[in-house]
């Protein structure tokens, strides 16, 4: 077994949705990212490459790569769950908390499991998604940005 931990921040700038676990919640501004700005998939894929020490995500995907400007995370998330598959480990669960101030997206989280489970190629339970806000401190509390952490357990499969 492997554990592995991700941890992303973006912060706001003008737009009117956030990319969240695949899923597009709407909101009264955007996130400031070369690519879609998903702090949950970006520390889901940096879980998943921590977990099976294979780098980290600004390695694989950097953002002087014309290639990836303005990506789906999606893209990230199914590169790298390709080279933890190619390492011969299978992804046992993960675990998201997502740090943000508002709006809301207890609605969406089931949507985000379902995606982030499709992604991954695992059962929907052993996705879970969590949320929380940041009590009105730091720079989530302010409502400058958002924040996820991500852990995820990994077995070597041979
Ligand atoms: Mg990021």
């Amino acid at each position: 077994m492997r554990i592995g931990f991700g941890f992303d921040v973006h912060r706001f700038a003008s737009g009117d949705h956030l990319m969240l676990g695949g899923v597009r919640v709407p909101a009264p501004f955007g996130a400031c990212a070369h690519s879609d700005g998903d702090v949950v998939l970006h520390a889901l894929c940096d879980a998943l490459l921590g977990a099976a020490a294979l780098g980290d995500i600004g390695e694989h995907f950097p953002d002087t790569d014309s290639q990836w400007k303005n990506a789906p995370s999606e893209k990230f998330v199914e590169h790298v769950c390709r080279m933890v598959h190619e390492r011969s480990l299978g992804i046992v669960n993960v675990d998201v908390t997502v740090l943000l101030e508002s709006p809301k997206i207890a609605p969406y989280k089931v949507a985000m499991r379902e995606k982030i489970a499709h992604l991954c190629r695992v059962p929907i339970e052993a996705v879970s998604v969590k949320a929380t806000t940041s009590e009105g401190v730091g720079f989530v509390g302010r409502g400058e940005g958002v924040a996820a952490y991500c852990v995820c357990l990994l077995e070597e499969l041979r």
